[in-house]
């Protein structure tokens, strides 16, 4: 891994727009902090790292991103803990996932402490701007996009690394009516699901519009090639709890490996609940609903948190699932979560990254 320390060269906002902001109205990623990190890659090597005020970026039409979709991003959060401290949860993680879905674009990787040291750069500038009140972090939106300014379907030699940050607060306030997708389709096998690739998101627009005119929050998709198998609900990942097992689809080509997944799956082994990463059946959980064994039901995401599903629809059966303020193990991950990040409990894991 690469060690260097980044030269960043920073330029204040002339005026802090802080404290024109009300914390307590945030719509998600609708509030931007005073500044944005960018950076170059060109000539085979990142360069031009600069933090500068938050603001629009002047660019060709033709850059390819726009036209043949080389962009993917990043999702991950920063939390002030009740003595000031400031932490990022687990950003390795995330800087490691950015170059798989670099690799699988065709899009130069960046060393993982380059992406480490731009985050905890960008947050250390914004310190203020992180809320305090629970349920309430700072989004953190790195992103890469192509830059090469003609066209044709190769990939770029030129591209940009950016980083945006959001104060935010809670990404869905009630339990949701989920059904399981049977027509469309997000990713396939041999695809690129488990990449964070913006073309993955737009292919997503459609097959919700639909779920919500349906009057559902949200869709579990399930595999492109019998749609049997639950796979990610929206864009979070899916956990159920089943006869006393936690029980969520093994990563594969078609699924997001989430640091949510990944840290509820750390947690649940720590408590000795045991758990299955496989492929997870429609019909076992449809006859889990009926017989009462499927006891929790949620999304892991770093922007859903843990979202509980109110009610599950397999092709126009509605099953209602139990009162998610009854759920035992939900509550419990979300408010263990809460406290590490927090830092109110211990971060037995070396999860917070401190800035
Ligand atoms: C970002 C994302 C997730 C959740 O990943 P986290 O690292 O937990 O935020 C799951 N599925 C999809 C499709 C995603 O885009």
């Amino acid at each position: 891994m690469n060690t260097e320390t980044l030269d960043i060269k920073i330029t204040k906002a002339a005026q802090s727009r802080l404290a024109q902001t009300d914390f307590s109205q945030l719509v998600f990623g609708h509030t931007f902090t005073d500044h944005m990190l960018i950076a170059d890659y060109a000539d085979g090597e990142w360069k031009n790292f600069e933090i500068v005020p938050y603001g629009e970026i002047g660019l060709s039409p033709a850059i390819s991103s726009l036209h043949y979709g080389q962009a993917f991003f990043e999702g991950l959060k920063a939390y002030k803990h009740e003595d000031g401290q400031v932490s990022v949860f687990r950003p390795d993680k995330n800087a490691a996932r950015f170059n798989k879905s670099a690799q699988r674009l065709c899009m130069p990787e960046l060393p993982e402490d380059l992406f480490i040291q731009s985050v905890a750069a960008l947050v250390d500038v914004e310190r203020d701007w992180i809320p305090t009140a629970e349920n309430h972090a700072l989004y953190i939106r790195p992103f890469m996009f192509a830059t090469d300014p003609f066209l044709g379907v190769v990939p770029s030699k030129t591209y940009k690394f950016m980083i945006l940050t959001c104060p935010v607060g809670p990404y869905f306030t009630k339990p949701l009516r989920v059904k399981f997708e049977t027509k469309f389709t997000r990713a396939a096998e041999g695809g690129f699901g488990y990449a964070k690739a913006a073309g993955n998101y737009a292919g997503a627009m459609l097959p919700t519009r639909r779920a919500v005119e349906e009057g559902f929050d949200q869709m579990i998709w399930t595999d492109a090639k019998e749609h049997l198998y639950a796979e990610e609900m929206g864009a979070a990942n899916v956990m159920f709890f089943l006869d006393g097992v936690l029980v969520t689809p093994s990563t594969r080509d078609t699924i997001l490996d989430g640091v949510t997944r990944d840290t509820v799956i750390a947690m649940a082994k720590d408590w000795g609940i045991p758990v299955e990463e496989r492929r997870v059946s429609i019909a076992e959980i449809v006859e889990g609903a009926k017989n009462g064994k499927l006891t929790d039901a949620f999304g892991a995401g770093t922007a859903a948190t843990i979202a509980p599903v109110g009610s599950l629809n397999y092709e126009g059966e509605e099953y209602p699932l139990s009162d998610p303020a009854t759920r035992e193990f939900s509550n419990r991950v979300f408010n263990t979560l809460n406290d590490i990040r927090y830092g109110r409990a211990e971060d037995t894991h070396g999860w917070n990254y401190i800035v």
